[in-house]
């Protein structure tokens, strides 16, 4: 009798174990986190999840001999999705950055971003003077939220960045400052002259990188060997030139 209750509290301490963990990951598989509202690294295309990061962490899934398995999720969801096990990696167009390495690792770089401010045409903001105080829209907990509050207290965040450039058509917002592939790729899709993006704002380099929990170098070192693989063969030029059709070579 006391074998079987101590037995039964046993199995209890490894279910709930197993629970803490949070999804516990399947056997076979590689979860990839990511918030699918930032192409053309990551968006939903009927009923699924496309872009550049997806292509990349397929490569990554197939060189371990695991399936790819995606969960879309807010941006700032992220890191502590990596944090608590939910998913195994973070491929979301995420740039490398100090803080964040307090929480993850990084594999090596695989693409060199920086920021853009799109404005109206007509509106106040033309240039690093007028946009100071403006009111910016940005993606909550990006680089774009960051650089934003180098410039200004007015800032309005939100889950995707379509949204704020939407309010800034509209006159909500005199500014929007978002990655310079995903502002460039809203812009060509909303097709609205009255948006353009300004070129005489100083924004750093930024490179982004895959996003591992802390403690797993040999994740890491797989990962980097795929994007060492993939940049020597080609294939992440093609994936590149796949999604950036007009801007050839832009690396
Ligand atoms: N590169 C930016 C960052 O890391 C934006 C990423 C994103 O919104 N997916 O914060």
């Amino acid at each position: 009798m006391r074998k079987t209750l101590s037995l039964a509290v046993g199995l209890l301490i490894i279910a709930s174990l197993v629970l803490a963990a949070g999804t516990a990951l399947a056997a076979g598989t590689l979860t990839m986190g990511t918030n699918a509202e930032f192409p053309p690294f990551e968006y939903v295309e009927g009923d699924d999840v496309v872009g550049v990061d997806v292509e990349i962490a397929a490569e990554i899934a197939k060189d371990l001999g695991l399936d790819l398995v995606i969960e879309n999720m807010a941006f700032d969801s992220v890191i502590p999705a990596l944090v608590s096990g939910q998913i195994d990696i973070g491929v979301a167009a995420m740039t490398v950055k100090p803080e964040r390495l307090n929480s993850v690792d990084f594999s090596n770089t695989y693409y060199n971003a920086r920021q853009a401010c799109i404005v109206r045409k007509d509106g106040k903001v033309a240039d690093e003077e007028t946009l100071a105080g403006a009111a910016i829209g940005v993606q909550n907990g990006t680089t774009g939220d960051y650089a934003a509050e180098e410039y200004s207290q007015t800032i309005e965040r939100y889950a995707k960045a379509l949204d704020a450039v939407l309010e800034l058509a509209g006159g909500k917002l005199d500014a929007v400052i978002v990655d310079a592939p995903v502002a460039q790729n809203i812009l060509d899709a909303l097709g609205n002259d009255d948006l353009i993006l300004l070129d005489n704002i100083a924004f750093e380099d930024e490179f982004y990188a895959v996003a591992v929990p802390k403690g797993k170098p040999d994740l890491v070192e797989s990962i980097n060997k795929t994007i060492d693989r993939i940049t020597q063969d080609g294939t992440l030029d093609a994936i590149l030139l796949k999604y950036f059709p007009a801007t050839e070579g832009e690396e």
